[in-house]
């Protein structure tokens, strides 16, 4: 079992293929790829598209079998609506977590509504996924810190601090139980501190496929490889530790 963390129905996939994900699941088989998170993207870059977008990666995510795992966002902006959203989506279309974008989205992850976010979360028992490594507003110090204020939620940095922040990747899952890091977008020596500097449970894997056309879960693929990962590491991060984050 590989299960990539970090994926999203993307823009040029829904315009060409709409909500059918049959050439999708065929990339991920071509790659051993067997389940995979899918993160909106239609949604995260404009809040009018939301619901319509959420509706989306619903629909396609039910088509797959049960391998794609759907994710929503909500617009923390409206506070009533984004709860009001983030229930529908919970309770009526079975999500299986939360998906924010804080530098896409112009949020902080200091606002109040994502202390009412965590609270759903934690007591749904579904993960709140961000995208880090961009500031002002998507550091992995300000997701822990998040994560200090709601220990019952999980928090997972999307990205390990992408090519600038990886080190305050470490500290921040270092720094609290429930924060877990995705590694998708790091180099190669990040990657490697990545692993060597933190809790092996709380590691995950993730390709950004869907973003763009192109093939990130070669790319990314190859660059797990290169790390030479020990069996007890590799069925860790690709199959145990998601498996234990979502459920399945
Ligand atoms: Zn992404």
């Amino acid at each position: 079992m590989i299960v990539d963390c970090h994926t999203h129905w993307g823009a040029e996939w829904q315009e060409r293929d709409g909500l059918e994900p049959t050439r999708w699941l065929r990339e991920f088989d071509r790659h051993g790829v067997t389940h995979a998170i899918v993160l909106p993207h239609l949604g995260l870059i404009d809040a009018g598209n939301i619901p319509s977008d959420n509706d989306a990666v619903a629909t396609v995510c039910a088509k797959s079998k049960g391998r794609m795992l759907p994710f929503c966002t909500v617009n923390i902006w409206q506070p009533e609506t984004a709860l009001s959203e983030l229930s529908r989506c919970l309770v009526q279309l079975n999500f299986q977590g939360i998906k924010f974008h804080p530098w896409l989205q112009g949020c902080s992850v200091s606002d109040p509504i994502m202390d009412q976010v965590a609270d759903v979360a934690g007591t749904a028992g579904v993960p709140v996924f961000f995208h880090d490594g961009t500031p002002p507003f998507s550091l992995p110090s300000q997701m822990a810190l998040l994560a200090k204020r709601h220990p019952k939620t999980q928090i997972v940095l999307g990205h390990t601090g992408l090519f600038e922040h990886w080190r305050e990747s470490i500290a921040a899952i270092q720094s609290a139980p429930n924060v877990w890091g995705c590694m998708c977008s790091p180099h190669l020596a990040a990657l490697k501190a990545i692993l060597q500097g933190s809790d092996l449970s709380r590691l995950i894997w993730g390709s950004d496929q869907g973003w763009t056309s192109n093939d990130f879960i070669d790319y990314r693929l190859s660059l797990m490889d290169c790390l030479g990962l020990t069996n007890q590491q590799h069925q860790a991060i690709f199959s145990e530790n998601p498996r234990r984050l979502l459920g399945i």
